[in-house]
């Protein structure tokens, strides 16, 4: 499996890093027929992947952008995913795990539902210097293995982060990450297992996020890059073989993993009978326990 695209190896060999970090969404290293899941999907995804997945249709841990559902679409959660074993060829979590208070959970439903993945995250540092309220969660990579830290709140350490601010934040978030986006990033593919260790199991990284100020930034790209991006999404995207591919039969229930029969606006479990209601041909498969906390 060749991980990287040969324009982006092309473009780091030249010394061109933000230009190969932009074609990054571009490219899965799949063949044609394999069947691609994006988890945490949100609303810019990976043009390659055929089915997306998305725990909410707004939210403010993506700034409230609108979700993208151009393909076949489901509401769920990643550490509980609605799809069967095995039921897809690879699988992209970009900027999702992060926000997992059950890392062990999230990992193990992915490697589930699929062979092969892509996982993209801010690296630890950043997050212990720069920490984000939606973040539960410090990770990085020590020998080809992800290593997580649950945090107990959304700040480790204010007096590191304040000096920090006081004077190297603009540096940092408008010169050097931009510049440099591969150091501050952690890109992570896996096959078949996805090495990882949570340093702190017993931390609870379930706490509630404060909701002031904003968050992580989205940068923006020029209008020509923009423009050439687009182009490029559409040529890599499988928009013809997306609209043919049946989801229902990538599904299963959410609380028992029985296979599921599709009604008018509905699917209902043949094993327990929940009934899961499909909103503008979009399943919502949230679990029985988190629609009656919600
Ligand atoms: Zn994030
Ligand atoms: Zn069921």
């Amino acid at each position: 499996m060749r991980n990287e695209s040969l324009a982006m190896q092309f473009f780091l060999k030249l010394g061109f890093e933000k230009v190969a970090w932009s074609l990054r969404r571009l490219h899965c290293p799949v063949d044609k027929n394999a069947l691609v899941l994006e988890v945490g999907s949100g609303g810019n995804p990976f043009s390659r992947s055929n089915v997306l997945l998305d725990a909410y249709e707004e939210t403010r841990e993506r700034h409230w952008a609108p979700l993208t559902s151009d393909r076949p679409t489901v509401l769920g959660f990643a550490e509980r995913l609605p799809f069967q074993d095995k039921s897809f060829d690879f699988v992209i979590a970009c900027h999702v795990l992060e926000h997992s208070s059950d890392p062990a959970k999230f990992l193990s439903e992915l490697k589930r539902v699929a062979k092969a993945g892509y996982i993209e995250v801010p690296d630890a540092f950043m997050e212990r210097i720069n920490p984000y309220r939606d973040h539960r969660l410090e990770i990085t990579v020590r020998n080809g293995e992800l290593v997580i830290r649950k945090k107990s709140g959304w700040m480790a350490e204010p007096e590191t982060v304040e000096l920090y601010e006081d004077r190297v934040k603009p540096l940092l978030t408008g010169k050097l990450i931009p510049k440099h986006p591969f150091a501050f990033h952690v890109r992570f593919y896996w096959e078949g297992t996805i090495p990882f260790k949570v340093v702190n199991p017993e931390t609870d990284a379930t706490w509630q996020a404060p909701v002031v100020g904003s968050q992580c930034k989205i940068p923006t790209n020029g209008r020509l890059r923009s423009l050439l991006q687009n182009v490029l999404k559409r040529v890599t995207s499988q928009k013809a073989r997306n609209q043919t591919i049946n989801i229902n039969e990538l599904l299963q229930c959410t609380n028992c993993a029985g296979r599921l029969e599709a009604h008018m606006d509905k699917l209902i479990c043949k094993t327990c009978d929940f009934s899961f209601p499909v909103r503008n041909r979009i399943p919502v498969m949230y679990p029985l326990q988190d629609i009656q906390c919600q």
